[in-house]
């Protein structure tokens, strides 16, 4: 069996400051394979040589919406950095409303930016959204996203939203908040959601899923996720990890396979 945590920031302490024992819990589980995922430039070189060391690791490029204190890259600066082979995504990207507040045009432009670099590139998006599922689903839209493919990554939507992102052929992932008693609406979603676009994450060291909520998230735990989706959809641990697995080398086409 194989799980891939599609979406995890190892890079954040206290992650970084345990890293063999996050790999041997994460292979004791299963979890062979994760995706760092980069949330502003300066953290970016950390990022990829946690990629160029480890093969089963991936990285992305991209500024998240919430960071204000940082380089804000030009297309052209995105588009050299997702030069790199272990570089399989654009983002995190996206909109949030939640954390930002006043005229987020900043936010909103940073955003086309990042979907510009990842039609240049052809690596898809990863995509953010708090507060402002609106204007980010009628950006991806607008902005013809489509072409990049992407994810709506730890979704937290309605089945609207949802809709509209399957509509221009994107994948949702579901992290541990699918886990949590208050999210009924989130699994109705899940229990919808065409098996063939669903991947998994934890967002960590954020959000572990039940039974570990309140620990530290760490990638061996999207494990849990994976087993909550697998009895949502009513099926096999190692069935809902082989979709999702299939579903993640299917959209991150530069993510090399594993044999077997
Ligand atoms: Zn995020
Ligand atoms: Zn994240």
């Amino acid at each position: 069996m194989q799980i891939v945590d599609s979406h995890c920031h190892i890079n954040f302490e206290p992650l970084a400051g345990d890293f063999p024992g996050l790999l041997n819990r994460a292979s004791e589980k299963q979890v062979t394979h994760m995706l760092c995922v980069s949330v502003n430039l300066e953290d970016f070189p950390q990022v990829l040589n946690l990629a160029h060391e480890h093969e089963n690791i991936f990285a992305s490029v991209g500024v998240h919406p919430c960071y204000t204190e940082c380089e804000d890259p030009s297309t052209a600066r995105l588009v050299a950095l997702a030069e790199d082979p272990k570089i399989i995504a654009i983002g995190e990207t996206g909109l949030d409303y939640f954390r930002n507040e006043g005229d987020l045009s900043w936010q909103r432009e940073r955003f086309v930016r990042h979907i510009e670099a990842a039609k240049i590139t052809g690596k898809p998006l990863i995509i953010h959204t708090r507060e402002a599922a609106d204007d980010t689903m009628l950006t991806l839209k607008n902005e013809d996203a489509e072409s990049a493919g992407g994810v709506m990554h730890c979704f937290a939507e309605d089945w609207g939203v949802a809709e509209k992102a399957l509509d221009i052929g994107f994948y949702i992932s579901f992290s541990g908040i699918i886990t949590f008693k208050s999210a009924e609406q989130l699994r109705e979603v899940a229990r919808k959601v065409p098996l063939d676009r669903m991947l998994v994450e934890t967002d960590s060291p954020y959000l572990a899923p039940v039974p570990m909520r309140g620990k530290t998230n760490e990638p061996s735990y999207v494990r849990h996720t994976a087993e909550f989706l697998a009895g949502l959809r009513g099926m096999s641990l190692e069935q809902m990890a082989e979709i999702t697995t299939e579903n993640f080398f299917n959209l991150f086409s530069g993510a090399v396979k594993p044999a077997g």
